[in-house]
């Protein structure tokens, strides 16, 4: 490991001239930044040498777990051949062209294009730009509308959180910018009441039918969702919800978006959450686990027709300077090879991902939980006071899960919460034993959680 000051240092430095993304600036520098400077495996250090298990893959994307040497061994060697070129002007380079050609093959369907960006929020900013333009080369340019959900995630950038449906990111910055519509979520824990889970399902399904008739059908673009709503908090929707959607989409002359930024690249236990629960996008959003977070690299996954129709019409007039970069393709590239041969995405769906299911739904039994679920490699824990009726806590959404988060963070395990709830997405490489090391520390934060609440009365 490289030498670095100390955390004092650092922590005084990043205080002064770090802005961080999604962080309460004020409490941060009276806190101190936990400053993280190696990776391995599933495992992270800091900078005062205490080891955590990494339970979100950084930002749910080190999918074959940190510092492969092979991959920096790949970027090393394509910065000596040809570190950077550009994609515009009618030129390309042998690792952009590659890894199309592999997403092509791997990707469901007829997507077999890609529009790379270094991000998913471009990425879906470029769909936004895309779906639009393909109705206008269609013939019809009043198809303009886009529906996506509330509590949806899909980005940062002007565009991308427009299409989001995050409340408190609408609140900033005058979003969501026009022409974007929003539906329910299947969210059946929080929100189902005495429904069955399939009756919600379809009932939020519908949703969408109802809005495609308030909008008016020749004014709807597209639909975007995640397979399983990442950010969130890990919301896997009931059985009814997705056939029900696609039919819709198929009815209406909808074009359908997935955002598989955190379900693709073996996340659920297939290549894409897409094949996972059966669905037929038309554009599919790609980054994160695309290049297992190695380098920044995006795209959209783009239909045969799409393609065709867009390509015969002139210029797109959109590009990123870092389209197709070629480090973070060649990069990208060699870490779908890694999942391939190391038969990663398999072992997700038959083997560690069912272990994971078993060892967390376990934590049901615990005083706090009122639900424990995992899809694949990506779980969550809803927080209760009180199982039967799946209530809130008298506190305000977000304390119980925070505190919960500190003592994981304590007890040396990265789990993030999203308001009450808990959720993880480990590495696809996490072994038997860490998992059980895992749930050993989940456990214990939650034990502290419950403890905290009783002496200050939250429970
Ligand atoms: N879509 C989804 C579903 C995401 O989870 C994220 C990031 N968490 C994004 C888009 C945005 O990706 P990025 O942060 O790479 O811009």
């Amino acid at each position: 490991m490289r030498a670095h000051p100390s955390t004092t240092d650092l922590q005084a430095q990043d205080a002064a001239h770090h802005m961080h993304p999604f962080t309460d600036e004020a409490a941060l520098a009276q806190k101190g930044a936990r400053v993280i400077v190696k990776g391995e495996g599933v495992w992270l250090t800091d900078s005062d040498g205490r080891r955590m298990l990494d339970g979100m893959s950084g930002l749910w994307c080190v999918n074959i777990g940190h510092c492969r040497a092979e991959l920096a061994e790949v970027a090393a060697a394509q910065m000596r051949d040809l570190a950077f070129s550009n994609t515009f002007f009618q030129t390309s380079h042998p690792p952009a062209i590659a890894l199309a050609a592999k997403l092509a093959e791997l990707a469901p369907g007829n997507l077999n294009h890609v529009f790379y960006s270094s991000s998913g929020s471009e990425a879906n900013d470029t769909n936004i730009r895309l779906v639009r333009h393909y109705w206008a080369c269609r013939g019809k340019p009043q198809k303009q509308v886009i529906i996506s959900r509330k509590n949806a995630y899909h980005g940062s950038t002007v565009g991308s959180a427009s299409l989001g449906g995050m409340a408190a990111m609408h609140a900033q910055g005058a979003l969501p910018i026009p022409g974007i519509a929003r539906i329910g979520q299947p969210h059946w824990y929080r929100e189902g009441g005495n429904m069955t889970p399939e009756d919600f399902g379809k009932a939020r399904a519908r949703e969408l039918e109802e809005a495609i008739h308030r909008i008016g059908p020749d004014s709807v673009a597209a639909f975007i969702a995640e397979p399983v709503q990442g950010a969130g908090g890990v919301i896997i929707p009931p059985d009814s919800y997705w056939p029900e959607i696609t039919a819709i989409c198929e009815a209406h002359d909808l074009l359908l978006i997935v955002d598989e930024v955190i379900t693709g690249f073996g996340r659920t236990g297939n290549w894409f959450g897409s094949q996972t629960f059966d669905l037929k996008p038309d554009i599919m959003t790609i980054a994160k686990g695309l290049s297992s977070g190695y380098m920044p690299i995006g795209g959209s996954m783009i239909s045969d027709e799409i393609a065709d129709v867009v390509g015969q019409a002139g210029d797109f007039a959109h590009g990123y300077t870092y389209s197709g970069h070629p480090v973070a393709a060649a990069v990208a590239l060699a870490n779908l090879e890694i999942l391939e041969t190391e038969n990663l995405i398999p072992r997700v769906r038959n083997h560690i991902g069912p272990y994971l299911g078993r060892t967390w739904e376990g934590l049901e039994d615990h005083p706090l939980v009122g639900r424990a679920e995992t899809c694949g490699l990506m779980a969550a824990l809803a927080l209760t006071p009180d199982k039967a009726r799946r209530a809130a806590f008298a506190a305000d959404e977000g304390v119980v899960g925070e505190i919960c988060r500190d003592r994981a963070f304590a007890n040396d395990l990265v789990m993030r919460h999203v308001g009450d709830r808990m959720i993880i997405a480990p590495p696809l490489t996490i072994t038997e034993e860490e998992v059980d090391e895992l749930i050993r520390r989940a456990c214990k934060a939650l034990d502290e959680t419950h403890a905290i609440l009783r002496q200050t009365g939250l429970m």
